[in-house]
């Protein structure tokens, strides 16, 4: 844990509120100093073909230095402003042994 944040798009510790909705996903990527990719797996049934399709889905999210969730941890995430290019969201906490 890290009591100093200097982080401006932490949501704890910064100008970003968090707002809508919150998912959670777990951490595949790591990609620069803040920012970590979440892949979200979701099972969907189709009764015409009694099949279950599987679908993933990435989400960049903001990573701040007080939380610094690491590949392979699953994270809970809320929605934010767009924080850059490709993020919208922030992750806000790291779940401890949970499964999707
Ligand atoms: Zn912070």
């Amino acid at each position: 844990m890290v009591d100093k944040c200097d982080d401006k798009k932490c949501f704890k510790h910064g100008g970003v509120k968090v707002r809508g909705e919150i998912l959670n996903g777990k951490v595949v990527s790591s990609r620069g100093k803040h920012t970590v990719i979440v892949e979200r797996t979701k099972t969907q049934y189709f009764p015409k073909y009694r099949k279950w399709a599987r679908g993933t889905s990435r989400i960049a999210a903001h990573n701040p230095g007080c939380i610094n969730a690491k590949v392979g941890d699953m994270v809970d995430l809320a929605e934010t402003r767009k924080l850059s290019k490709t993020k919208a969201w922030t992750v806000t906490a790291i779940v401890q042994g949970e499964h999707l």
